[in-house]
């Protein structure tokens, strides 16, 4: 049987400040440490290498899936428990979406938005319920909380599009919200 799998949307840079690769090591070693399998975009770059790595150092299973024109550039990862290739990038959100039970975004910049966005959506419109958490390091997060809340304000989502949106301080925090998520 697959274990729980939790997808993690997040930068394939690491980012300006060294605690975003600390706290992406933390995650992929709490989603191992907590017996779940990570599902995310299978390159060995920026964040999502960083979670990866340590996912697999802990022992954890990972399932990563990317498309061809991406091998290259984002080091598609060949040591994976489970590494599928597509063909386009909307294949992979697709089968990263269906293949996990909850979704974790830590921080990144257009494509994580744009993964974060299309979950956030699809919520919204009632195609699933599987937990969104906002990794928030270092308030990392802050001036896209604001952006749901103007939308909100200024009349064009309903008060609930922040219900969908669980924001979290700490890996701790993240382990702590998802087992009561993945009971
Ligand atoms: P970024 O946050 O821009 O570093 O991108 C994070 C990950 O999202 C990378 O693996 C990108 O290949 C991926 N990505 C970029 N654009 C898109 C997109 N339009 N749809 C899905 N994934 C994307």
């Amino acid at each position: 049987m697959v274990a729980r799998s939790v997808c993690v949307f997040c930068g394939a840079r690491s980012g300006a400040q060294a605690i975003f690769e600390e706290e992406a090591t933390e995650v992929g070693r709490m989603i191992a440490g907590n017996g779940w399998r990570l599902v995310y975009g299978a390159g060995d770059v920026g964040l999502m290498g960083a979670t990866a790595r340590a996912a697999q150092e802990a022992g954890g299973k990972t399932f990563g899936v990317i498309p061809e024109h991406l091998m290259a550039a984002e080091i598609g990862k060949k040591d994976l428990s489970e590494l599928i290739v597509t063909a386009t990038m909307h294949e992979r959100k697709e089968l990263m979406f269906k293949n996990s039970n909850a979704i974790i975004v830590q921080p990144g910049g257009a494509g994580t938005l744009d993964e974060f966005f299309e979950v956030l959506t699809w919520r919204q419109l009632g195609l699933h319920d599987k937990p969104i958490f906002l990794l928030n390091t270092e308030d990392f997060w802050q001036p896209l909380i604001q952006m749901l809340g103007h939308l909100i304000a200024e009349g064009f989502a309903e008060t609930s599009l922040l219900d969908y949106v669980q924001v979290v301080g700490s890996v701790k925090e993240l382990s702590v919200e998802l087992r009561k998520a993945l009971a």
